[in-house]
């Protein structure tokens, strides 16, 4: 087995592993990312789109947000939908002017993977077998293999950022991590369609038949979702189907959804998760290695880079002042952040998806919800600051 050795090893070409080796090189830090997929699959996954103003802080801070700040698109407010009304929550003047940006994570990342290639550091593609050791120790290794070869690269501190269903977390001993979760019993169909979209802000639809989404990814590009089962066979929905659904709950007198060739279709579950600590020795866990959150609030990739902004100021502070507090308190300070984001991401789930198996009372109840929200003033601004991102380290 040929050996490397690397300051940093990353698990994971997510948003979380590539932001966090783009941070660490602006630092002066060595680091070696490791992706189990092919570039092309990474780079057109489609998947989160809103981007909060401290993530579009963060990715200008580390020099890729060029195209981001060219084509993102700012937005001020979102719509909410109930009884057949629409209802604005003004986000900014709620949120101390704070903003969110629509720009699609497939976006992100191919910024990011170009500029590590300018760089001419190592982001390492289709690596097989991933597997990593020792994190007990000063010197954890990650094993892999990699064209035909069989390598071990040697570390100070592994970052695992390789998602929900990677190898990292599965690598901590047993009875290390406190896991905490929830299934909803339903899940997501997301289009994306080939048709500008049909509102100039995001429309979230509370809706008899089940929740929808109006959402997009560019002037061009509508992005759009209904609440189905969990367990959802997406090929039994014509595109036929899939826009009566949305047409029926994103439906408003003297409004038009227009339509357009689907381009892509897709089934999300809905999970809330967290493990804690996010972190075992030399191994620290970021982004949805870490935990998950259903996708009502646009939290997911948020939560990704706060993890990685957290975790790289305390690696560049350990490198520089030799001090190891802030990567002791690595886990706890993201942990306030994430269980914010796993509230918030429940109670907008609760709040406007149908509940398979409920009744009135439940239906009473979250109307008046969406209500109270979209007529008391503090009401909104908790979800206006929720919404675009709360100051919390
Ligand atoms: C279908 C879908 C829709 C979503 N929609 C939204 C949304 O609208 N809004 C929102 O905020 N969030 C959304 N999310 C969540 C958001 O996309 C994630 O929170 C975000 O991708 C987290 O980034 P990450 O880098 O932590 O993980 P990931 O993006 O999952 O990246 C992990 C990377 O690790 C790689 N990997 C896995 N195992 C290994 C291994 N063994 N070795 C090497 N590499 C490995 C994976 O291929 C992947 O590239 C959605 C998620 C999904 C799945």
């Amino acid at each position: 087995m040929r050996e490397l050795r690397t300051q940093v090893g990353i698990v994971g070409a997510g948003p979380a592993g590539l932001t966090l080796a783009r941070l660490l090189e602006r630092a002066g830090i060595e680091s070696v990312v490791l992706e189990n997929r092919d570039r092309d699959y990474v780079e057109h996954r489609i998947r989160a789109g809103v981007l909060e103003q401290r993530t579009v802080e963060l990715l200008t801070e580390a020099g890729v947000a060029g195209r981001l700040h060219d084509e993102g698109i700012v937005h001020h407010g979102i719509e909410l939908q109930f009884d057949g009304e629409r209802h604005r929550i003004p986000l900014s003047e709620l949120a101390d002017g704070r903003t969110i940006v629509i720009y699609g994570q497939t976006e992100v990342v191919k910024d990011l993977i170009a500029a590590r290639i300018e760089s001419e550091l190592p982001l390492l593609f289709e690596v097989g077998d991933v597997s990593v050791h020792e994190i007990d120790t000063e010197q954890p290794k990650i094993r892999f293999s990699h064209d035909g070869e069989r390598l071990e690269l040697e570390c100070d501190v592994i970052a695992g950022c390789d998602g929900f269903h990677g190898v990292c977390r599965p690598s901590i001993p047993e009875g290390v991590l406190d896991s905490f979760s929830r299934d909803y019993p339903f899940g997501w169909l997301g289009i994306l369609a080939d048709v500008p979209p049909s509102n100039d802000e995001l429309v979230y639809a509370h809706n008899e038949d089940g929740f929808a989404l109006l959402s997009l990814r560019s002037p061009t590009l509508s992005r759009l979702y209904i609440q189905c089962e969990p367990d959802e066979d997406v090929d039994r929905w014509s595109d036929e189907q899939i826009w009566a659904a949305l047409q029926k709950r994103l439906g408003v007198e003297g409004w038009t959804l227009h339509e357009g060739p689907i381009l892509e279709k897709g089934v999300t579950g809905m999970r809330s998760f967290v493990v804690e600590p996010m972190q075992h020795g030399r191994l620290f866990l970021a982004g949805d290695a870490a935990h998950i959150v259903p996708p009502t609030g646009a939290k997911g990739l948020n939560l990704a880079m706060a993890d990685v902004r957290v975790l790289a100021e305390a690696l560049v502070h350990w490198y520089e002042a030799g001090e190891a507090r802030l990567l002791e308190l690595y886990s706890d300070t993201c942990l306030r952040r994430v269980w914010r984001a796993e509230h918030f991401s429940w109670w907008m789930t609760s709040m406007l998806h149908r509940i398979p198996g409920g009744d009135a009372f439940d239906l009473k109840l979250q109307l008046s919800q969406l209500r109270y929200v979209a007529t008391s003033r503090d009401a909104a601004a908790s979800l206006a600051e929720n919404y675009v991102g709360l100051e919390l380290e």
